[in-house]
């Protein structure tokens, strides 16, 4: 039986640079779970319902990949599903700093925990979702950096 790895984010939007540590993810792991986190910090233009329905709509007919979202802690929702591996791309060494702090608390809160890093292609790796966020609130075809459902989704938004 498989023990799904999980790949957890705001996603607001979900990226070309997310979608491909999903698929990474899952070709190592065998299956996983794409988890919608809230995130504090951010104002998010996506509630986190559509960022699910972004994500399932993305990810129609990959297999071995299911998107939930907690509104908990992490390490909680882990505990609760008998998950112990997390999986966190990185861009480079910006994220790292940051990814080592996360993986300490998580280890911190819950000892079975256990943080994968896998590197971003070099081709994604100034692409963020809050970058897409901007260039898109000041007119920007952000078409080629996020999935064909994200794009259309950032021209309803537009329009209201
Ligand atoms: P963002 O940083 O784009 O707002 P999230 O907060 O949803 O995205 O990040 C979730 C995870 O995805 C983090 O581990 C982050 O480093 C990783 N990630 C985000 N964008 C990319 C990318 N372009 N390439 C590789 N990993 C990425």
């Amino acid at each position: 039986m498989l023990t799904p790895a999980v790949y957890a984010g705001s996603f607001d939007p979900v990226t070309n640079g997310h979608m491909d540590i999903i698929r990474r993810a899952r070709d190592v792991f065998g299956a996983v779970i794409v988890l919608v986190m809230p995130n504090a910090c951010k104002r998010p233009l996506f509630t986190a319902q559509e960022r699910v329905e972004l994500l399932r709509q993305a990810l129609q007919g990959e297999e071995n990949v299911r998107v939930e979202a907690t509104e908990g802690l992490l390490t909680d929702y882990l505990k609760k599903n008998g998950l112990k591996v997390l999986v966190r791309g990185l861009r480079g060494e910006g994220d790292l700093e940051h990814e080592l702090v996360n993986a300490f608390y998580n280890k911190q809160f819950y000892a079975s925990a256990e943080t994968v890093f896998l590197p971003g292609r070099p081709e994604y790796a100034f692409l963020s979702s809050s970058a897409v966020r901007e260039a898109f609130s000041y007119g920007a075809d952000v078409s080629a950096l996020v999935p064909p459902g994200v794009a259309e989704a950032l021209q309803r938004k537009k329009r209201f």
